[in-house]
């Protein structure tokens, strides 16, 4: 059986424990979701979940918890991350945000907020590198992509924008995944060919 761990610190925790069980069975895996609030429970987790909420509480939290190690060390040992949103900031080698430490799981910069206040949100279809047919994107006070490494793939743009990238086993998106029914995004982030091995940057 899987095992999905859903960074439960802060965010839209059970939107992404209920797309990443839709996702599993759509590959054929049973799948048990654990929320992490402590560390500990990384280290045991096949695939890792980093939500959508507000990166600078995410981010002092992972700190204080000791969390933010453990996922690191998951990335290292090649295992697949999905980070939406909020979970995109955090996982960045730059959020350009002192109450922000990031985790350099993504070789890239982000901007927070770039795409506007919460007002702002909007829906989108985007076409997505690996999905056959556009994905449902839900934009909400979101983040910009505005530098990527050599070593990150640009896996879906808007408006010119990066709005889904992968380095290794990692991809992070600017929009939320988990607030649509459709989970081909966490299908092809988790279970689809993420090839083992390391994303660290450092
Ligand atoms: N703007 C938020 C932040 O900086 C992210 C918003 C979201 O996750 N929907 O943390």
């Amino acid at each position: 059986m899987l095992r999905a761990g859903v960074v439960a610190v802060q965010g839209d925790v059970s939107e992404h424990a209920d797309a990443v069980r839709r996702a599993a069975a759509a590959h054929g895996e049973e799948c048990e979701v654990v929320e992490i609030r402590q560390s500990g429970a990384v280290s045991d987790c096949d695939v890792l979940l980093m939500p959508g909420g507000e990166s600078t509480a995410i981010s002092r939290l992972l700190r204080t918890e000791g969390i933010d190690e453990e996922i690191r060390d998951h990335v290292a040992a090649g295992k697949p991350v999905l980070a939406t949103c909020a979970g995109l900031i955090v996982a960045a080698a730059d959020a350009k945000d002192d109450r922000v430490d990031p985790l350099s799981l993504l070789d890239v910069s982000v901007d927070r907020n770039a795409f506007g206040r919460q007002r702002d949100s909007f829906e989108a279809f985007l076409d997505v590198e690996g999905l056959d047919e556009p994905f449902p994107a839900v934009f909400i006070r979101a983040p910009q992509v505005d530098a990527v490494g050599d070593d990150v793939e640009v896996l879906a743009r808007w408006d010119g924008v990066p709005v889904a990238v992968r380095q290794g086993s990692v991809v992070g998106t600017s929009f939320h995944p988990e607030l649509t029914t459709d989970s081909r995004l966490h299908d092809l982030a988790l279970f689809d060919g993420v090839e083992a091995e390391p994303a660290l940057n450092d």
